[in-house]
């Protein structure tokens, strides 16, 4: 099955066994992937499911649903002070490879960027194609940016960490905890999170925690995090 292309639908192109496909979506299976009818491909619709599918015109027949056990067993949400320039891209690329559930685009009291909501949506295509790439059973959920205070208060789970560059900080890989079934990490910005920033976070039960002793890049940060997560809950 690894060889076959992989398309994102909406769950509801979905319907008694057929997918009627868009018409970007005709174009990229006929003109960019040069699928001619018969050719199969696999459809997921970011929810978890898989279906193995033949192309027929403006419709794909579903032969076989799939099974994927791609994804790691504990959701977590990445809270992202947003880095300068297209930085953001990188990071929703790479964490959603590495299984992230969720991210939250923060905006800190150190943010330059305020994005246009075009953004949104760039960094909602790029988690599509990235969980496409990498056989997830689900896209990430790429939230509308939240300024950093709303973010802490929307926050619920158990397992919370802040990641601060400076201080004396037990490691994440010491600290994070799997017995819980979401986790959030929070990552600043290129100026780092500021000291009311840090201490509101630990006032809304976030531990601070630290990536190593090197000071690493804003769009580093929360990849390492994301790494240290998915090997600590996969081995
Ligand atoms: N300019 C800041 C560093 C900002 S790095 C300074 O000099 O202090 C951007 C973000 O990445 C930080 O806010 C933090 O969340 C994360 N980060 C970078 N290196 C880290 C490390 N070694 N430990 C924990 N978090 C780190």
């Amino acid at each position: 099955m690894a060889q076959l292309q992989r398309i994102a639908i909406a769950p509801n192109q979905f319907q008694q066994g057929q997918i009627s496909l868009t018409t970007e979506q005709q174009h990229y299976l006929g003109r960019v992937l040069r699928l001619r009818a018969g050719d199969r491909f696999i459809a997921m619709d970011g929810k978890g499911k898989w279906w193995l599918a033949q192309l027929e015109g403006e419709q794909a027949q579903v032969l076989e649903i799939l099974t994927v056990e791609t994804e790691l067993f504990v959701s977590i949400t990445l809270m992202v002070a947003l880095p300068k320039g297209n930085g953001f891209d990188e990071i929703v690329r790479c964490c959603t490879e590495l299984g992230v559930t969720c991210i939250t685009p923060v905006l800190s009291d150190r943010t330059l960027l305020h994005p246009s909501h075009q953004k949104l949506e760039r960094w909602r295509r790029i988690a599509t194609e990235a969980a496409e790439q990498s056989e997830r059973a689900f896209v990430p959920k790429i939230l509308e940016p939240v300024a950093f205070s709303a973010a802490l208060t929307d926050s619920v789970a158990t397992h919370r960490y802040i990641c601060e560059a400076r201080g004396d900080y037990p490691h994440l890989n010491n600290v994070i905890q799997y017995d819980s079934s979401e986790i959030v990490i929070a990552t600043g910005p290129e100026g780092g999170w500021t000291q009311t920033e840090i201490d509101s976070a630990i006032a809304s039960g976030f531990q601070p925690v630290s990536l190593g002793r090197r000071i690493l890049r804003a769009v580093t940060a929360p990849v390492v995090a994301l790494t240290l997560v998915s090997a600590g809950c996969e081995v």
